[in-house]
């Protein structure tokens, strides 16, 4: 598949994973939201019937305190008591004194009531408690209908026991779990689960059925809340609904963002590859002055986009958009070809200096050497010196192979400078590391020069060292007489900046280098009066 088509083809594949992002991502959201929103609701219930559970726990342990009153007595005494009491209180079923595991005395089942097991058609639970509840499937009588039973035995064999009817609880289930189609249940220490609501409730759906489970701190009381699979599709869909419309929002924007990342990303590379073959980049030149020598020193080549439509493009913009994308080798082999061909037309003395940027990328190209050498060999008639700018951020990596070829270039004549010195990093291990001639003070420095007298630590750190290592210091930026004057006197004698010339085309240049090129820099008094 040719480049171009894989590069689309992958270009469409980004633009739809960022469009989809926000879905995918949204949907995960939603589920974790519309759980989360169940579970609440779920313990919300599962509260609500505790609370219920426990009221008729009480209920039942203060009918125990109240029946403690007719300990000793005969049931054929208290059997009229006791069936007043069981009518009048709601939820009872019956109440009753037991002797050891036998009923002694009940309001619902005559004189001869039997054991407590054929009452609550089950063993009594082995508690070793004095005080026990359990929940029931049914009771002797009602054998359909589930009930809770509380019991008080006394050290002397004598007992007390109620049963509450649980109709109530069942109601109350219902009531609670209808609107949601929950399968509610409780239990009353290990007797039978009390189950109420939808018994469909623990079937799966799309999604599983979510059980919650809760305690009670007061008595032994369990309660569980089951919701069907369809509630949390429906809690899910709620939350979709007000999801959806933010989402695709967001969506459509992380496109669009995309898409137009994408469009500048591939363009820039195709873009620069039609502006050399369609002659877009011209190079300017900027002098620089020799402040010993009082005349032009040199000139440092900087490369210019105007596009057809007239649109200047700023080298900062197309020079790091050519690193980033892998077009600076052949962007920079294009300016020398232009440089080439201009310099054929100067009339320059022996020894006048032609300073170029390299980038990163091309100083750790296999071929950076060979391209330099052929730019040297292209010069050398015109006895030029060509200095090779490199910036703190070019030399970090690959430093041993990168020194190597520096040196090699040297060995021919050409050389190299460090090009806004101070704003990198380890600007002082690359003095030691690299063999160099020139550091550039970064126009930050220079800007930063506010009278002649003041001080500006860092700028004259940077001048005392350069000096020190035998180094050749060149201000670049210097707007002003004052800037001019204080770089002077601190023995900076290579100057460049708008004050001496600005950046000019080829034509420009030649007749500025004829007017002025020999000439002494020409100060305004305002520096000495500053
Ligand atoms: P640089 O190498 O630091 O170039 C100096 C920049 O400062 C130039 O901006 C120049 O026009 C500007 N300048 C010179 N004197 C003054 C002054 O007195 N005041 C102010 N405010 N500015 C001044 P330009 O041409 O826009 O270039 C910007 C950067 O683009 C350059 O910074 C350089 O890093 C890069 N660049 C330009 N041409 C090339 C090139 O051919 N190759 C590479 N690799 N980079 C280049
Ligand atoms: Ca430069
Ligand atoms: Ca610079």
């Amino acid at each position: 598949m040719p480049l171009l088509k894989r590069k689309r083809n992958y270009a469409r594949l980004l633009i739809i994973l960022a469009g989809a992002l926000p879905l995918i991502s949204g949907l995960i959201f939603t589920v974790i939201d519309a759980r989360h929103t169940l579970h609440q609701q779920q313990v919300n219930a599962a509260n609500t019937l505790l609370f219920q559970a426990e009221k008729m726990s009480d209920r039942g342990w203060d009918m125990i305190t109240s029946l403690h009153r007719y300990h000793y007595q005969p049931c054929s005494q208290i059997q009229n008591n006791l069936l007043r009491t069981d009518m009048l209180s709601a939820y009872f079923r019956a109440i009753g004194k037991l002797q050891d595991d036998r009923v002694s005395c009940s309001s619902a089942y005559g004189l001869e009531p039997g054991s407590l097991k054929e009452i609550i058609m089950r063993d009594p639970p082995v508690t070793g408690r004095a005080w026990w509840s359990l929940s029931l499937t049914g009771t002797a009588g009602v054998p359909n209908r589930p009930a809770a039973i509380f019991v008080r035995q006394l050290p002397d064999g004598e007992g007390f026991w109620a049963i509450i009817d649980g109709q109530y609880l069942i109601d109350f289930m219902n009531a609670v779990g209808e609107s949601h189609g929950y399968q509610l249940s409780m239990r009353f220490g290990h007797g039978a689960p009390i189950s109420a609501g939808n018994d469909e409730a623990a079937k799966s759906s799309f999604f599983t059925a979510q059980t919650y489970q809760a305690i009670s701190n007061h008595y032994p009381i369990s309660v569980s809340v089951i919701a069907p699979g369809t509630e949390l599709t429906r809690a899910w869909r709620h939350v979709v609904f007000n999801f959806l419309p933010v989402a695709i929002i967001f969506s459509i924007l992380l496109m669009a963002f995309t898409a137009n990342w994408l469009q500048r990303r591939l363009s820039w590379r195709d873009e620069i590859r039609r502006a050399i073959h369609g002659h877009q980049f011209t190079v300017h030149y900027q002098p620089v002055y020799n402040a010993r020598l009082q005349r032009c020193f040199g000139v440092e080549a900087l490369l210019r986009w105007t596009t057809p439509s007239g649109k200047v493009i700023r080298p900062d913009i197309f020079i790091s958009a050519a690193e980033a994308e892998g077009m600076i080798v052949p962007l920079t082999r294009h300016l020398i070809h232009l440089l080439v061909e201009d310099v054929q037309s100067w009339q320059v003395e022996p020894g006048f200096h032609l300073a170029i940027n390299v980038a990163a990328g091309h100083l750790q190209h296999p071929d950076f050497v060979s391209d330099m050498l052929k730019l040297a060999e292209k010069v050398k008639h015109q006895q030029i010196v060509i200095t090779l700018e490199l910036t703190e951020r070019s030399l970090i990596q690959e430093g041993d192979d990168v020194a190597r070829k520096l040196d090699e270039l040297r060995k021919v004549g050409i050389k190299v400078a460090i090009d806004d010195f101070g704003t990198g990093h380890c600007s002082l291990s690359y003095l030691m590391t690299f063999s160099l001639d020139y550091l550039k003070i970064d126009r930050g420095f220079i800007n930063a020069i506010e009278s002649l007298g003041s001080e500006t630590p860092v700028l004259d750190a940077i001048i005392n060292l350069s000096l020190k290592l035998r180094l050749q210091i060149l201000g670049e930026g210097v707007e002003t007489a004052l800037q001019l004057l204080y770089l002077q006197q601190r023995g900076v004698m290579l100057i460049q900046g708008y004050y001496y010339a600005q950046p000019m085309n080829n034509t420009a240049l030649k007749g500025w280098l004829k007017r002025k090129g020999r000439l002494p820099i020409q100060t305004v008094n305002q520096a000495t009066s500053e």
